[in-house]
């Protein structure tokens, strides 16, 4: 039994993990809407090693955009029965790490709190920032300059 546990809607995919994530943030960019149906969403980073997922998903490849958290490309997983977001690997920028959509976590009180919010350039007027790091682009560009 992992430590902290997630699935889709329909419960056809699970998964878990052990440590704590390395990083967590809010994504406000256009494909996180897109994927999400929301204004933005919520993803932990977790390594691939300590990842380990059951059921049958499928992915869709997002190709390099410097404008979203694609970056140099990464594919989002979902489930084939639900078509649950459920979590994005193959990440170019993250080589050996898995995001986790935190909405897919067991128990609300699973949800680790954003360290930072990203492509805040495309964040909605009506939504205000949190207390925390705010970066336009990702966090490699903002602290790459
Ligand atoms: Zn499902
Ligand atoms: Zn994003």
């Amino acid at each position: 039994m992992s430590t902290y546990q997630g699935h889709c809607a329909c419960g056809a995919v699970t998964y878990g993990f052990d440590d704590e994530p390395s990083f967590v943030a809010n994504c406000h960019c256009t494909d996180c809407k897109r994927a999400s149906g929301g204004e933005m969403a919520t993803f932990a980073l977790i390594s691939a090693s300590d990842f380990t997922v059951k059921g049958e998903t499928r992915s869709f490849h997002y190709p390099k955009n410097p404008e979203t958290c694609a970056g140099n490309g990464l594919d989002r997983v979902f489930c084939v029965v639900c078509g649950s977001r459920v979590y994005t690997d193959n990440l170019a920028d993250f080589p050996g790490g898995v995001f986790v959509q935190e909405g897919s976590l067991d128990g609300l009180d699973q949800w680790f709190p954003p360290q930072a919010e990203i492509f805040t350039w495309s964040r909605q007027p009506w939504m205000p920032a949190l207390p925390i790091p705010q970066y336009d682009h990702g966090v490699t560009a903002a602290t790459d300059g």
